[in-house]
């Protein structure tokens, strides 16, 4: 999962125009982390290739390292090292 703040921050420091769509939406997400409701949208549709460039060399970056999830007890975010919450102990390995 990718944070679109970030995509958008790649895409800007590439030069192209981007935007965030969807901000709106995070207040009614409920269970799901906002992100995976926004979108990043190109300006230009003659940027888009070049934005899918930056986007997929940004998810595989990403992938190496590993994003960090939530807590699926407490939602703290966790980087992917650690077996278990060190907020509130819950086991993240069955997930
Ligand atoms: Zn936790």
């Amino acid at each position: 999962m990718l944070d679109a703040q970030m995509v958008l921050d790649e895409l800007l420091a590439a030069g192209l125009k981007a935007r965030i769509s969807g901000a709106h939406l995070s207040g009614a997400v409920g269970e799901l982390p906002p992100s995976e409701l926004l979108s990043v949208w190109i300006e230009s549709e003659h940027h888009y290739d070049r934005a899918r460039q930056i986007v997929d060399a940004f998810e595989a970056t990403q992938q190496m390292k590993g994003a960090d999830k939530p807590c699926h007890r407490c939602r703290e975010m966790l980087a992917p090292q650690f077996g278990q919450c060190w907020n509130c102990g819950a086991s993240q390995e069955e997930r």
